[in-house]
């Protein structure tokens, strides 16, 4: 039995037609996966290991009827994609927002099984989520259209079977309000989601851990060039969770960070953001271009995204595809050393070219974000034995798994001229272990 790359993306395209965003993250993992695989184990191409990890084990979509504010009737569709139980209960984030599609969630389900796998925590892949658009929406809209979800999801999750958290558009309260329903339907109180609130069997630092472990990790990047983060000048994109805590973190260990952004423009600061100017960030919501008119050393720029301003460390913390092959040269152009990726894949396909043949250091988001669903993997520990570890316990551990995750990269992307490929590293450090399970496990 043989495996080809190009055979194999045709046939992935073939069978999953109109997912773009899926293909493009297969592409990705398989492209280093299949050189790998032909040169060390033939095992994995005879017991059809890619061909079965390309297929999501189970997909739910099911309908969310919810009355508005107005008593009007709302339809949204809902997903769970099941994508790999090798190594553990599914795990992955739910995402609310109106570009939610199969392939957005069958690619964040893909990547999220190297990821979970790569934080060395027994959990395996899934993602799930609505089309619902929680902008503009109050309070009650967001509670009942969450227990409406809950109603059909409830049947399909379980602390052992699958576990989903907040992504883009799922927060604290989303999962308070997704929690109390599962509870209500289930009269279960276990860990079946995490990030829930630290009052009722939520973990420590689970919101600062995406963000935070972000920064552990380009603290490793630059550890192993010899290098330190102070004085460094850092760019973000982003303002929601994962962005905050990256740009909060590199404030605290002394970089100099210079813009957040939203999907409306980019906040840019010369002087950079302090923690008081954050915290009034916090406060703006979506209308960050506010944060221009009260500091006269910041700049508002709407419709722009922050690549083109000059920086040591680009953060990538808002959403798919948000740099493209222009951005990733106006980068490199810069000087940029370091992309690291908080959202997943920021970057596209020849953006990523543009970084490896630049020869700058780019951590994909299966290794340089796993800090958050890490945290999870922990919340998911606390809740097994009934206990809540202290904040600088749960610090200490996520620190300990970023370093581990960019030990795996370094041992296998390392290239003969010493250059690290951390794509190739995190996708084989992050295959095997899955690929050795399914192996175990039979044809199943
Ligand atoms: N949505 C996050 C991610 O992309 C976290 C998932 C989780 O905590 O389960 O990894």
């Amino acid at each position: 039995m043989s495996l080809n790359f190009k055979n194999f993306i045709k046939q992935v395209g073939q069978r999953n037609p109109n997912e773009p965003e899926f293909l493009q993250a297969v592409t990705e993992v398989v492209e280093d996966l299949i050189p790998y695989i032909i040169e060390n184990r033939q095992d994995f191409i005879d017991l059809k290991i890619l061909e079965r990890m390309v297929e999501p084990e189970r997909v739910v979509s099911f309908r969310v009827a919810w009355l508005d504010d107005k008593n009007q009737i709302q339809v949204n569709r809902g997903y769970r994609v099941q994508m790999n139980s090798a190594i553990g209960p599914y795990k992955g984030g739910l995402r609310f927002a109106p570009d939610v599609n199969l392939s957005i969630l069958k690619f964040l389900a893909f990547e999220q099984v190297f990821k979970n796998s790569l934080t060395g925590l027994p959990i395996g892949g899934g993602k799930g989520g609505s089309d619902f658009d929680p902008k503009g929406k109050s309070d009650n809209e967001i509670m009942r259209f969450c227990q409406s979800f809950m109603t059909e999801l409830q049947r399909h999750i379980g602390s052992e079977t699958d576990v989903p958290a907040g992504d883009i558009g799922v927060g604290t309260r989303e999962v308070g309000y997704l929690f109390g329903q599962y509870k209500r339907l289930q009269n279960n109180f276990s860990g079946v989601l995490t990030g829930k609130g630290t009052q009722w069997g939520g973990s420590y630092i689970r919101p600062e851990a995406t963000g935070y472990g972000l920064l552990y990790f380009v603290q490793c990047v630059l550890d192993y060039n010899n290098e330190n983060i102070e004085g460094k000048v850092i760019s973000i994109s982003g303002a929601g969770n994962v962005a905050y805590y990256a740009a909060e973190k590199g404030i605290q260990l002394g970089a100099k960070v210079i813009t957040l952004s939203n999907s409306q423009g980019t906040i840019y600061d010369k002087d950079g953001f302090t923690l008081e100017k954050l915290a009034y960030i916090a406060t703006l919501g979506r209308d960050i271009a506010k944060f221009a008119k009260k500091y006269p050393s910041a700049s508002y720029h709407a419709k722009e995204n922050p690549w083109q301003f000059k920086c040591d460390i680009a953060l990538p913390c808002a959403t798919q595809n948000e740099i493209n092959e222009s951005d990733a040269k106006k980068l490199v152009k810069n000087g940029c050393k370091i992309v690291a990726e908080g959202a997943n894949m920021p970057s596209t396909a020849e953006a990523i070219r543009v970084y490896h043949q630049a020869k700058i250091h780019f951590g994909p988001g299966k290794a340089a974000n796993a800090g958050g669903v890490a945290v999870s993997g922990l919340e998911m520990s606390q809740n097994a034995i009934g206990q809540q570890w202290s904040p600088e316990k749960v610090d200490h551990r996520l620190k300990l798994i970023m370093e581990n995750i960019h030990k795996t990269c370094v041992r296998f992307g390392k290239e003969p001229t010493g250059y690290i490929n951390y794509l190739r590293g995190a996708n084989i450090g992050g295959f095997i272990k899955v690929a050795e399970a399914m192996k175990a496990q039979g044809v199943v």
